[in-house]
């Protein structure tokens, strides 16, 4: 009977899934990923083969209207694809592990209440993760389940990257800086060897640049510092999310401008960064198209955070020997990759244009003093990697890296 682990990506709007089997006895193979969007408006359901071919496209109907109903859905589809599948352990993306989870983790019913309790901390992820696990106990009870978290990669940072200076007993209630998008940087650390082994144990800058954006200073493939904080609002310009903003602003918008404290969630969550700036899209392909002067401030505005903190990155780690772009943006906008260089040129990044163009791997001249790269991320493969070394499965384990972060 072939074996297969199922990742699961759960969301407030989307639940993203993706397959693997065991193809030999050292590897996994992406057999099928898809999601389901719009979940609670126009729910629709997609999914394609390992081969890039698509084998689901549907409409559902409202009733898939929270994470556990479209889990719901997946499992039957899954079912009829797959009859008779052996699933031995379902992977999730968790974004929160609080200062406890450094690495990923097999769920319990305590580990599930420790996590219940961090919802505060990410109101708008956790909780759909969390039901997502649930219902995956529901529906294939014994079939056990490991958690993996965004904030794991970065719990080995030194101390002061992850202070916020703010009273002890303040402190001491869980706020710090935690750190997001862990499974992605550790992806792209444990992808340095081959790809780009020249900067694979020294100072590396990774930027993560899609809906929401940030960046991670790697020393030798740890996590050193990175730009999200206490929560994912921090750092960079995202789609929706302001990024790094004074706090002055948050207190003159609830005692001055009288906004409640609902109001100013859902504006930094949801109306700030490029959408907030254009006022047009908070999509990167939109503003780069738009001949509008308010698409033209938002790309500017995004290309100029991420340059000034690249140089903050550089700084953290006493110097850069490679930047790295991935996920939406980064690996697929040759202009926001050539504009982010050019702002990083004092740090000796030369880009190859025709390289940038075809997208690298390796987009800098070989006289760059720094190289740039492109690696597309794999937060799934991470996953599933981790969840089968963690239930001892097989397949391929964790590159060393991966091993080190979740120690
Ligand atoms: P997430 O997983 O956080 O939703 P992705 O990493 O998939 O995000 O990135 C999505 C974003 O990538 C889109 O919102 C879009 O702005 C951007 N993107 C995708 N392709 C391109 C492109 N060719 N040029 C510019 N931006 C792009």
């Amino acid at each position: 009977m072939t074996d297969y682990t199922v990742v699961v990506n759960a969301g407030s709007s989307s639940l993203k899934f993706s397959v693997y089997r065991k193809a030999a006895a050292d590897s996994w193979a992406l057999e099928a990923r898809g999601q389901v969007e719009g979940i609670g408006t126009n729910p629709h359901f997609s999914a394609k083969d390992g081969g890039g071919a698509r084998v689901g496209d549907a409409a559902l109907d409202g009733n898939v209207n929270d994470a556990r109903a479209a889990l719901g859905f997946v499992a039957d589809w899954l079912r009829g694809r797959y009859q008779g599948a052996h699933v031995c352990g379902v992977g999730h993306r968790v974004v929160h592990g609080g200062a406890q989870y450094s690495g990923p983790t097999i769920v319990t019913p305590e580990v599930l209440d420790n996590l219940r309790s961090l919802i505060p901390l990410a109101p708008l992820h956790q909780p759909y993760n969390l039901s997502a696990i649930e219902a995956v106990w529901e529906r294939l009870p014994g079939v056990p389940q490991v958690v993996c978290f965004d904030t794991s990669f970065h719990r080995g940072q030194p101390a002061v990257a992850q202070l916020v200076p703010l009273p002890r007993e303040i402190r001491d209630a869980g706020v710090q800086r935690y750190g997001f998008h862990g499974l992605s940087y550790e992806y792209i650390a444990s992808a340095l060897p081959s790809i780009a082994p020249e900067i694979a144990g020294g100072r590396v800058v990774v930027a993560h640049l899609g809906s929401g954006a940030s960046l991670c200073a790697l020393t030798n493939g740890r996590s050193t510092d990175s730009t999200f904080g206490f929560t994912a609002l921090d750092g960079l310009c995202m789609g929706t999310r302001p990024g790094a903003l004074d706090p002055g602003v948050l207190l003159y918008l609830l005692q001055s401008l009288g906004l409640s404290v609902k109001d100013v969630e859902t504006m930094l969550y949801k109306k700030a960064g490029l959408i907030g700036i254009s006022g047009i899209s908070n999509d990167m392909r939109d503003l780069v198209t738009s001949g509008e002067p308010a698409a033209r401030l938002a790309v500017d505005y995004f290309v100029y955070r991420a340059a000034k903190e690249v140089g903050a990155m550089a700084a953290a780690l006493g110097g850069i020997d490679g930047l790295v772009f991935t996920a939406g943006i980064g690996e697929n906008s040759p202009e926001i990759r050539a504009r982010i260089c050019a702002a990083s040129a004092w740090l000796g990044i030369e880009l190859d244009h025709e390289a940038n163009r075809q997208r690298g791997p390796r987009v800098s001249t070989r006289a760059s003093k720094v190289s740039a790269w492109v690696i597309p991320t794999n937060e799934e493969l991470m996953i599933a990697r981790h969840t089968a070394a963690l239930l001892g499965l097989g397949g391929d384990t964790p590159a060393p890296a991966a091993t080190r972060a979740g120690a």
